[in-house]
């Protein structure tokens, strides 16, 4: 593990920077302030660290305040090293930022468990950033097929919503509908099932734009969100869909079987404000229409009605 080593003095330096090492520590051993200061902010920089009260430039109690205000992802374990043994010094370091302090001169084996302590701290934090990534992960994606939600896709459609309103841009929104899809679990059974869902949905994400929403709507139905699309654009990107998913049949065990989907499109050109509801019901209105007509097909909502657009010609 890294540690920083903020000591002026350049024969105390020398020897933490031993000490460290014998204990299997990669020691950054700086001489100042303002190199401490410069490394404890970094994002990469170490995580644990061990700075003099007194360092030249910057002090040990002045770079413990600056450590907290920067904004690293990582928390810093700092160790304050202090030849003061009032205990006021002390409070002041620790209500800096400080988590722990040793005075010199130290006593080799508690500075080496006060690391440890450090460190266990430090593991500590690192486990609860990961939980607190899995969770914001599972409170956004779809668990089988690891697109957005639903509630992630429509809070997206909001959000770009708000921004095309603001710039005078278009949304393109489209609702995607597997065709018949129901027959596939009666004939190869429900997990072929969602192996094909996982399959669509792995084809959708890799036909769409990077900032693009592509999340799972409903059970066979998928919500796609295409910041600055027109109607017209939108028929197009739509129309890319349907040839991904249609193009090749699926792969499930010991068979292969086509899959095909029919498409609603509508968008919002920001000229005025258009709320996500009235959107999706058009979309929504566009995907009946696309059933209706025969299926694999794309319609676009145009006024009242949804209108043919884009018919199952041959691909
Ligand atoms: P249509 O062309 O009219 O859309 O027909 P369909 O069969 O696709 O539509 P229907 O609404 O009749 O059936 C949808 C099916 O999707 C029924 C349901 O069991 C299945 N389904 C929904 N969610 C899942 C899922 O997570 N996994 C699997 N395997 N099937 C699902
Ligand atoms: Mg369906
Ligand atoms: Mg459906």
């Amino acid at each position: 593990m890294r540690i920083l080593v903020a000591e002026h003095d350049p024969a105390f330096r020398a020897m933490l920077r031993s000490l460290l090492e014998g204990w299997g520590y990669e020691v950054v051993a700086v001489p100042d302030g303002e190199q401490a200061c410069a490394l404890l902010e970094a994002e990469e920089g170490p995580r644990l660290a061990l700075l003099d009260w007194v360092a030249s430039g910057i002090d040990g109690v002045e770079l413990c305040r600056r450590a907290r205000a920067a904004s690293r992802t990582h928390y810093v374990y700092i160790l304050l090293l202090t030849a003061r043994t009032q205990s006021q010094d002390v409070v002041v370091g620790i209500q800096a930022g400080a988590d722990d302090y040793v005075t010199k001169p130290f006593d080799p084996d508690e500075l080496c468990a006060r690391l440890w302590a450090g460190r266990r701290i430090l593991e500590l934090q690192e486990q609860l950033v990961k939980a607190r990534e899995a969770l914001r992960e599972q409170a956004t994606r779809d668990g089988l097929t690891g697109v957005w939600n639903r509630v992630t896709v429509l809070q997206n459609l909001d959000h770009e919503l708000a921004r095309a309103q603001r710039e005078g841009s278009s949304v393109g929104v489209v609702m995607a509908d597997l065709d018949c899809f129901k027959s596939i679990n009666d004939e190869y059974g429900h997990s072929a099932g969602d192996a094909v869902l996982r399959q669509v949905a792995q084809r959708m994400q890799g036909n769409v734009r990077p900032y693009d929403s592509v999340g799972r709507y409903g059970g066979e139905e998928f919500l796609i969100v295409l910041p600055g699309c027109d109607h017209q654009g939108a028929v197009t990107q739509a129309e890319r869909l349907r040839a991904a998913i249609g193009a090749q049949p699926f792969l499930l065990p010991g068979v292969t079987r086509p899959v095909t989907c029919s498409l609603g499109v509508t968008a919002a050109d920001g000229s005025g404000p258009v709320d996500a509801d009235r959107l999706m019901r058009e979309a929504d209105a566009a995907l009946y229409l696309a059933k209706a007509n025969g299926r694999d097909r794309t319609e676009a909502f145009a006024g009242g009605l949804a209108a043919l657009s884009a018919s199952s010609s041959p691909r």
